[in-house]
């Protein structure tokens, strides 16, 4: 890395859905500057007030595995029956601009990436996350209240979060999402001291 160019973090974000991974995005970016979205393409339909290419790359199940076996993704998963994938090109050409991400991504695709920048130069840039809620029942709330699922898709994502939970020991950090600005505040001390580490400058910034 150039000392010219700020060091740049990926944070791989897991946690149930409707925990709040968006919410706490969003207000992540008002507070840090320099640090954006990984746009993940998807195969499932976007929900009231989605925009193509701002929460996803909403795709068809053709275009999905053609990007696939063109080796596109970082990862890709089977999530609540649809899939979705990190693009490489929304992080590594990030990373190296000093631009910090977030990769807002289930338990499965956090072991993959794992899996892969294992052996690399990579993988000081990485770090990871689990959102929790502060209970089973606000969790629940949650789910219901954003009122974009059917009660049977909210009930499966519940049952499918409750299962992701079991998972938060393999992860770095733990954040509880109690209030959103506080959560959002943590994420962005995390990352702002994760930046700070001697591992990431090859040499003295001063000099
Ligand atoms: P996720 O991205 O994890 O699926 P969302 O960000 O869509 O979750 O949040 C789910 C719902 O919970 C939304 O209606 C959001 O407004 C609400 N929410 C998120 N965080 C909080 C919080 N800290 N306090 C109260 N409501 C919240
Ligand atoms: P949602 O449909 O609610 O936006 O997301 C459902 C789940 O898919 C969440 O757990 C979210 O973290 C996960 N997810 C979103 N994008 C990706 C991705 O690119 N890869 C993987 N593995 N999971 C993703």
């Amino acid at each position: 890395m150039s000392n010219a160019v700020p060091a740049a973090i990926a944070v791989i974000l897991s946690g149930p859905s409707g925990v709040g991974k968006s919410t706490v995005c969003r207000h992540l970016f008002t507070q840090l500057n320099n640090t954006g979205f990984s746009v993940s393409c998807t195969t499932r339909a976007p929900r009231p007030g989605e925009e193509q290419g701002v929460h996803y790359n909403f795709v068809s199940q053709e275009e999905f595995a053609a990007r696939r076996d063109q080796g596109e993704y970082l990862e890709w998963a089977e999530v609540h029956g649809q899939f979705y994938g990190t693009p490489k090109s929304e992080v590594f050409p990030r990373l190296t601009a000093g631009t910090s991400v977030i990769l807002d991504i289930d338990v499965q695709g956090a072991r993959q990436i794992a899996g892969n920048i294992a052996d690399t130069a990579w993988k000081k840039h990485f770090l990871t996350v689990f959102m929790a809620p502060p209970s089973l029942r606000v969790l629940a709330e949650r789910l219901r209240g954003r009122k974009t699922e059917d009660t049977a898709t909210v009930q499966r994502r519940l049952e499918a979060g409750i299962q992701e939970m079991q998972h938060w020991r393999e992860y770095d950090y733990l954040l509880i999402n109690d209030n959103a600005d506080a959560a959002a505040a943590t994420l962005a001390a995390i990352i702002t001291a994760a930046k700070c580490r001697s591992i990431m400058r090859n040499k003295e910034p001063w000099l």
